[in-house]
């Protein structure tokens, strides 16, 4: 009998390799909504979400991956998914995600107050950046 077929996953960041896995099935969040890619998918590049990558590792276990925003691309069932930043749910720092996330609200109030629309908009995603790793490392 044949192996059952299986999706390689690597998700890479400008520092380099964050993970690397084999599953059967990766669920993803784009800028259009939730995707769940399995072995022999259609090709696929979407942007991606603050959000989480869930890689399923046993029937009812994920690997779970903060990611910063980015692109990903399914071809020949291999997932790359290329991020601003990466972390394994384990890597991530909860209490730095914290302190980020207080320095973020103090900058969006100063930025709303003073009407600084670009500093504002920085501000927001440094938030969510923030809130994306507390509620992922929370879990
Ligand atoms: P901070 O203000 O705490 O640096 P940030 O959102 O500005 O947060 P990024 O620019 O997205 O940080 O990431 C810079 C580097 O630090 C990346 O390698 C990222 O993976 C890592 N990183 C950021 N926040 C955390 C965290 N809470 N836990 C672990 N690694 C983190």
């Amino acid at each position: 009998m044949d192996a059952k077929p299986t999706i390689v996953v690597n998700i890479v960041t400008p520092d380099g390799s964050v993970y690397e896995n084999s599953t059967s099935l990766v669920v993803c969040k784009t800028t259009v909504g939730e995707i769940g890619i399995m072995p022999n998918h259609i090709p696929t590049l979407a942007a991606l979400a603050i959000d989480r990558v869930r890689v399923q590792t046993t029937e009812e276990k994920f690997d779970e991956i903060a990611v910063s925003g980015g692109f990903m691309e399914f071809s020949d069932n291999t997932l790359s998914i290329v991020a601003s930043s990466a972390e394994k749910r384990e890597d991530i720092d909860t209490n730095r995600a914290q302190r980020a996330k207080e320095r973020a609200e103090k900058r969006i109030e100063e930025a709303k107050q003073t009407h600084n629309v670009d500093e504002l908009r920085r501000a927001e995603v440094s938030l969510r950046r923030a809130i994306n790793r507390i509620s992922i490392s929370n879990k």
